[in-house]
């Protein structure tokens, strides 16, 4: 909780320039080692090609129109992790059953910590860094993060660090004006790290739609959700957009949250192997439109920060390109007008 007296800087968080748009990225986020990408059902260059595609598509000239976020220190992740998950991280066999790729284990460490663990960490840096310019400009968008399956104690389903938790617990810790905050989690896995985490904090709403037919199957996390919009195998788009705007507009008439994390897990696409949801990607497209219209257009408008979590398909990059540019489009995402003043 905030104390009083100003909580003391954090490093993590960046100044933005006005000319620049709140979008946090880094080159470092990619991993691209041994063709890790083959063994795994996993576009481990998807945040890259994002990046690229909304350079190409004209929204962002270049990386000096978006920030770039820091990597968290040891100190700076045990704010929230278990000193003894951290260690844990210093064997590769333990770094290979979170990231479900078992050749990890045969590698040694440092690889490890340079190739795979590293990246992870800048996009950790980046959910943090995102949250709180959210609060600066009303929205942000990481291009990477989302890890909703790893919890302050326990990683899983390619989740290192609990990015979410961090972000939000960063915001409690630095920003006086933080009361509240909303989880909207519609990757098409149960975010069950968050919901481990926040389970017995009144401070953080959750809402969670999900295939209640795969991995994680947590139910002990369960009782953190507070809306559980539970979807069944191929749920296609008029039920599910239906079901995510009723959902979305109820949970924000129900808590009034000082910030909305949306953890936008594109695997809800059709013919992912592992979301087993049949969503479109116009369907996609539409579903985030759903999710900031709620957020930017009440009377006061809510803060909103998001984040790409799963959906490695190949296809994946350019739903959220499009999506991303969609939300532009509509001036949902806007940068500063000359005035100052965000233009929604
Ligand atoms: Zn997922």
């Amino acid at each position: 909780m905030a104390s009083e007296a100003s909580p003391p800087q954090c490093r993590l968080y960046r100044d933005i320039e006005p000319n620049q748009l709140p979008i946090v990225y880094s080159s470092t986020y990619n991993i691209g080692f041994l063709g890790l990408e083959k063994l795994h059902p996993f576009d481990s260059g998807k945040w890259g090609r994002i990046f690229t595609m909304l350079c190409q598509d004209g929204m962002i000239a270049s990386s000096r129109d978006i920030v770039e976020p820091l990597e968290p220190t040891e100190d700076e992740l045990l704010k929230v992790h278990e000193k003894s998950y951290i260690d844990s991280l210093r064997w590769s066999v333990n770094v290979a059953r979170v990231t479900e790729v078992p050749i990890v284990a045969m590698l040694p460490n440092f690889i490890i910590q340079r190739k795979v663990l590293r990246p992870l960490r800048y996009q950790t840096g980046g959910t943090i860094l995102a949250a709180k310019l959210a609060l600066d400009r009303g929205w942000a968008i990481n291009i990477g993060g989302g890890f909703h399956h790893c919890s302050r104690s326990e990683g899983g389903g390619f989740c290192a660090y609990a990015d979410i938790t961090l972000a939000i617990h960063y915001l409690f810790e630095h920003v006086p004006t933080m009361g509240s905050a909303m989880i909207v989690d519609l990757d098409a896995h149960q975010g069950n790290g968050h919901e481990r985490d926040f389970v017995d904090d009144k401070r953080v709403y959750i809402l969670d739609a999900y295939n209640a037919g795969i991995y994680p199957m947590d139910f002990p996390a369960r009782r953190a959700i507070r809306r559980s919009v539970e979807l069944r195998h191929e749920t296609s788009d008029d039920e599910y957009l239906r079901l995510v705007e009723r959902h979305v507009e109820s949970a924000l008439n129900e808590f009034r949250p000082d910030v909305i994390v949306y953890n936008a897990g594109t695997d809800i696409l059709i013919g992912d192997p592992l979301g087993r949801l049949a969503i479109t990607a116009e369907g996609i497209v539409q579903r985030d439109e759903i999710v900031f219209k709620a957020a930017r257009s009440r009377e006061k408008p809510v803060p909103i920060v998001m984040v790409t979590s799963g959906g490695y398909q190949k296809k994946t990059a350019r739903v959220i390109a499009d999506s991303i540019l969609n939300l532009w489009t509509k001036k949902l995402i806007s940068g500063l007008e000359l005035d100052g003043s965000s233009s929604l």
